[in-house]
């Protein structure tokens, strides 16, 4: 069985060491990955360059149009190398953080010495007052400032624990002067440009200028236009999101930063919102982290994992991730076929249980009154499907927001616009050689359908379209059309 049949939610799943050749791929696509993630926190840009080629080879291989979203690491915070066993750090301790690659200025008797990187070492000791909170690892270790003087600071650790090598450093409650964008961020960007990303998705984003300046700099340095989803975890950006979706193509739920930084029990209600203010608006959304993560070592997930995948698909997201599951795990397929079935199960009760809003359309819009009006047609015919004719996919885009129950069909002839509808709600791609209007369009659409096993002949689908020229961002039509296979002539 192909794992993405009748599914609306999509899955991201990150590759690794457990999934990136080109065969693993292609594995991970037939259990039904929709959206390859790689995250650029990890590997070198030869290892990226393989595993991109590697995922558009095996996109091809399994005939589903697979997108890829390039992960920047944005500033993210990191201790630097503490030898082959790490240090172990105790409650009472004294430690100083100082830059990388210098000699400590403060005396270290007493202390432990900590190397940060240059870049941020010297904005944090100033941003940082004293009792700022610092977290180690994930939030295991945690501490207190003691004193700054730029760059080197003294904390106190007050939960202690082992730390080693290249670990994540957290400041909740600090706001932090480090760029959205760091040296890597830009480099690594230049990269995704060259091979043609489909999406790019920005860590730690906190104003709608974090997002504006990477698009700014994509404008100025390629024609290549990928998605941009602004991944939210820090705290200004949870508080005020709404500027940052009004420049976002869509948003990420990065639930494992979010959750050090505001607390794990802040997760759920923020996730909820977060999912709401996206479906009003049709942003794409996608929730992140630690969804299946007992299944990277156990081959079966908890019942805890399963109702969270499920709980997303109640709250209306378009995709769910996974990190480590897929990308170093040992169950990366049976962690994609997992996932997949729990959304498909969840599906089968979202009349029920989801949350998710009715929504009346935009008023003055005509593409959001033909798509709404579309999935109320299509309700009241029993429709098999609603074909959607659309050159930058943006129609079914909005035809998604209103949750249609049957399939919403997006007949394209961009394989990269194509791509970009990956990791949102219910849209399955077709692609034809050429989007025109022809004298008889409709039975162009019934080929479509029955060819590509979307409908069968005598179906009724209802039809989107812009007639009668099928140009861009034209939409303006909808037939409730019966499924005739129109008779070769040759
Ligand atoms: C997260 O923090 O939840 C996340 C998705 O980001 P990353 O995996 O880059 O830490």
């Amino acid at each position: 069985m192909h794992g993405s049949s009748r599914r609306k939610v999509k899955i991201v799943g990150t590759l690794g060491p457990s999934s990136n050749t080109q065969p693993q791929i292609e594995a991970l696509i037939r259990a039904g990955l929709d959206t390859a993630r790689l995250n650029f926190s990890h590997g070198t840009h030869d290892m990226h360059r393989q595993v991109f080629a590697s995922v558009r080879e095996a996109s091809k291989a399994a005939g589903k149009y697979v997108a890829v979203l390039q992960d920047l690491q944005g500033p993210k915070l990191r201790v630097g190398k503490l030898g082959p066993e790490g240090i172990v750090l105790k409650a009472g301790d004294e430690v100083l953080l100082y830059p990388e690659g210098t000699t400590p200025k403060s005396s270290t008797t007493g202390r432990i010495a900590l190397p940060i990187s240059a870049e941020i070492a010297g904005p944090l000791s100033k941003d940082v007052r004293k009792g700022s909170k610092i977290l180690f690892d994930d939030g295991k270790i945690f501490s207190e400032v003691k004193s700054a003087s730029p760059p080197e600071m003294v904390i106190e650790i007050q939960i202690g624990g082992k730390l080693t090598s290249n670990k994540g450093m957290n400041l909740p409650g600090t706001p932090l002067s480090l760029p959205a964008c760091t040296d890597k961020d830009l480099k690594d960007l230049k990269l995704g440009l060259e091979l043609g990303v489909d999406a790019v998705a920005l860590s730690f984003v906190r104003y709608p200028k974090d997002v504006t300046f990477v698009k700014e700099q994509i404008r100025k340095t390629s024609n290549h236009k990928p998605l941009i989803v602004s991944k939210i975890e820090r705290e200004e950006a949870v508080y005020t999101p709404e500027g940052i979706l009004e420049v976002s193509d869509g948003f990420m739920i990065a639930r494992g930063d979010m959750a050090v930084e505001l607390g794990a029990e802040k997760v759920p209600k923020i996730q909820k919102m977060l999912i709401r203010m996206c479906n009003e608006l049709g942003v794409p959304v996608i929730t992140a982290t630690q969804m299946l993560e007992s299944m990277i070592s156990s081959p079966t997930p908890t019942r805890a994992e399963a109702s969270d995948v499920a709980n997303a698909v109640f709250d209306g997201t378009d995709a769910v991730m996974l990190s480590a599951e897929s990308a170093s795990g040992q169950y990366p397929i049976n962690a994609v076929i997992t996932m997949s079935q729990i959304i498909m199960e969840a599906e089968t009760a979202t009349d029920r249980y989801s949350v998710h809003q009715p929504l009346t359309p935009i008023s003055g819009s005509v593409v959001e009154s033909i798509e709404y009006s579309a999935s109320k047609i299509a309700g009241h015919v029993g429709a098999r499907a609603i074909a959607c004719l659309t050159h930058s996919g943006m129609a079914a885009r909005t035809l998604a927001k209103y949750r249609p129950e049957i399939p919403i069909v997006a007949i394209m002839d961009s394989e990269a616009s194509l791509r970009k509808l990956a990791f949102v709600w219910g849209i399955e791609g077709v692609l034809i050689p050429e989007l025109v209007s022809t004298d008889d369009l409709f039975g162009m659409v019934s080929k479509v359908l029955v060819d590509n096993n979307r409908a069968d002949e005598d179906d009724i689908v209802v039809v989107t379209a812009g007639t009668p020229t099928l140009g861009r961002g034209t939409t303006n039509t909808i037939k409730v059309h019966q499924v005739k296979v129109p008779v070769s002539r040759s």
